[in-house]
């Protein structure tokens, strides 16, 4: 039972720092920018193909995270665009170099795992 309570607590908290989270806009780009905004999603799109997707770790430790999106290269992530306008990107993201950041993004919010 307590574990179970504990289980709950957990949840509960976890929901509440995504909830609480600051929200990470996105914005169509052509070009990859020097520096990157601030809690900004880049989808750097070449015409109608979007190949890559730019952010910084939402950890703080100011790492650019690029996520490819072409189908024949791999790995590859995709992302979509909610009915609410934000941005959700599959599967997670995990770094394995610096501060090894695994994470999902949902909503436009990050879902730290
Ligand atoms: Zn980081």
């Amino acid at each position: 039972m307590k574990k179970f309570i504990r289980k709950i607590a957990e949840w509960f908290r976890h929901k509440y720092h995504f909830y609480t989270s600051p929200k990470f806009n996105f914005e169509l780009v052509k070009d990859l920018p020097e520096f990157l905004p601030e809690r900004k999603v880049l989808v750097v799109a070449e015409g109608n193909q979007s190949d890559t997707l730019a952010f910084k770790c939402p950890c703080g430790c100011d790492s650019t995270i690029l996520l490819n999106l072409l189908q024949d290269t791999k790995p590859r992530w995709k992302y979509r665009v909610t009915k609410r306008g934000n941005i959700t990107i599959s599967p997670s993201v995990w770094r394995k170099v610096g501060c090894k950041s695994h994470f999902f993004v949902r909503e436009g919010r990050i879902d730290w795992v």
